[in-house]
């Protein structure tokens, strides 16, 4: 069949490469000039798919009056008209429930699982695609004892979902990994979980690119998909200005650009992008880098180790489509890296990097068909689109390819 996936991000590469496996002539469009240059650009690094619970808990409504108050927050909210932008909030605070945290959690878990196994079957088939991976494990740290304790009461639960955590002293956390020394008194312990993974995903993105356009998949960068429109027999054709694009089924994997895209044939899909920010340093002294992942729980700030550079990334903010970079949330980022990792490398260097997650209120993402027998679906990653790219891109070949069997993309189906 011929299928035209829209988005050459890790999302759409994903779909792609399964697509392709199973022997579709497949044709990728993006409206920039390369993949992976958007959301998949300068992500976090971290391939964690045992930490998969959502923004959207309990205890986050809690917390956001103060964040929203202090200017060095992880959160960050700028009201606006977008009525959108209200409507993703509504839901998101109906969404804070335990029981809806719960559920979304252990949904993320298996689609997680699923894709970490697809990583490891991909990294052992694809030896020449390079991209930093490394199965680094990660620790997330605690600094207050009401934290730690509430994450310590949590990993027997944890462990019924299948994932395998240790808790640690701060002592051990330092033992464990060495970088921390500085920290001290600061911590007060951590969880470790050794079968989490990090790499880079732009590289990703890019050996994905090569790998499938020696496969045979067609790459046309630098096209806008500008209308999605529906023929008299009920079925969705793709235009990139007057040019309609030859398909017999179109994926859509346009990060948050995808709500738009769809909006005309009435498809209300619940994503607003939350924006986050990274910094790049380059590892002047390798012991003074982590070479396990690194999560700051209370400042919500994630390290990764990408081969001879360090990513820093966090922060969600709210306040619009454009991934513009505000000077101040990257030097709180860069305030937080030197007080971490103080020796690393040169900070003022760091290559500071805006982004923006294409979430939804809950956190779960869709996949599949939509209304339409040829148009589908997969969108809405948010902050795990790196984690779970995979096991959502063989779902969604899977259906397409006509593989009815259960599933753990099954739940996120439409
Ligand atoms: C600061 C930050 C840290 C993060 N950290 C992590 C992490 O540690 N681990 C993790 O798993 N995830 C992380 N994420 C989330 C992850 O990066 C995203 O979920 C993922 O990149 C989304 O991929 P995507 O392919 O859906 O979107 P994108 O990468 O944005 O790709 C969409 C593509 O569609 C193209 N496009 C849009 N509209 C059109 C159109 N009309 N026509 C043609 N092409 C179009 C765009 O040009 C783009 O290339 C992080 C995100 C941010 C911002």
């Amino acid at each position: 069949m011929k299928v035209l996936v829209i988005g050459a991000g890790v999302i759409g590469l994903s779909t792609a490469y399964y697509l392709r496996t199973d022997g579709h002539d497949v044709t990728v469009v993006d409206s920039n000039s390369g993949a992976g240059t958007m959301a998949s650009y300068a992500n976090g690094g971290q391939l964690s798919y045992s930490y998969v619970a959502p923004l959207a808990g309990p205890g986050v409504l809690g917390k956001l009056p103060a964040w929203l108050l202090r200017a060095d927050s992880p959160v960050r909210f700028s009201p606006s008209l977008d009525p959108d932008q209200w409507r993703w909030c509504l839901n998101f605070v109906r969404a804070c429930s335990q029981r809806q945290s719960d559920l979304t959690t252990r949904r993320l878990l298996s689609l997680a699982m699923f894709s970490r196994a697809l990583m490891h079957e991909f990294v052992a088939c694809e030896p020449d695609i390079a991209f930093d991976y490394a199965n680094s494990g990660k620790l997330v740290l605690h600094r207050d004892f009401a934290s730690f304790d509430k994450a310590c009461r949590l990993l027997d639960y944890q462990r019924t979902l299948g994932c395998e955590q240790q808790a640690m002293t701060a002592d051990e956390c330092i033992y464990a990994e060495p970088a921390l020394a500085h920290m001290g008194r600061r911590l007060v312990g951590g969880i470790y979980t050794a079968s989490e993974d990090s790499g880079d995903c732009y590289r990703f993105c890019v050996g994905l690119e090569r790998r499938l356009r020696r496969a045979g998949v067609r790459f046309r960068f630098t096209t806008r998909i500008n209308d999605l429109r529906e023929d008299c027999t009920g079925r969705i054709s793709a235009f990139a200005g007057r040019e309609m694009l030859d398909a017999e089924q179109i994926v859509v994997a346009a990060g948050t650009a995808s709500a738009a895209l769809l909006r005309p044939l009435r498809i209300r899909l619940p994503l607003y992008p939350l924006k986050g920010y990274s910094l790049t340093v380059n590892v002047k002294s390798q012991a003074a880098a982590p070479s396990i992942s690194v999560t700051d729980f209370q400042r919500k700030i994630v390290y990764a180790r990408l081969g001879d550079r360090l990513r820093i990334a966090g922060m969600a903010d709210l306040n619009g489509q454009r991934a513009t970079i505000d000077p101040s949330r990257v030097a709180t980022l860069r305030a937080e890296a030197e007080a971490m990792f103080p020796e690393v490398g040169h900070y003022a260097s760091a290559e500071p990097w805006a982004g923006l997650r294409p979430a939804t209120p809950a956190g779960t993402p869709i996949l599949g068909r939509t209304r339409y027998r040829n148009l589908w679906l997969n969108v809405g990653h948010g902050a795990l689109g790196f984690t779970l790219a995979l096991g959502s891109g063989k779902g969604l070949a899977d259906r397409i390819s006509g593989r009815e069997h259960k599933s753990d993309v099954d739940e996120f189906l439409l």
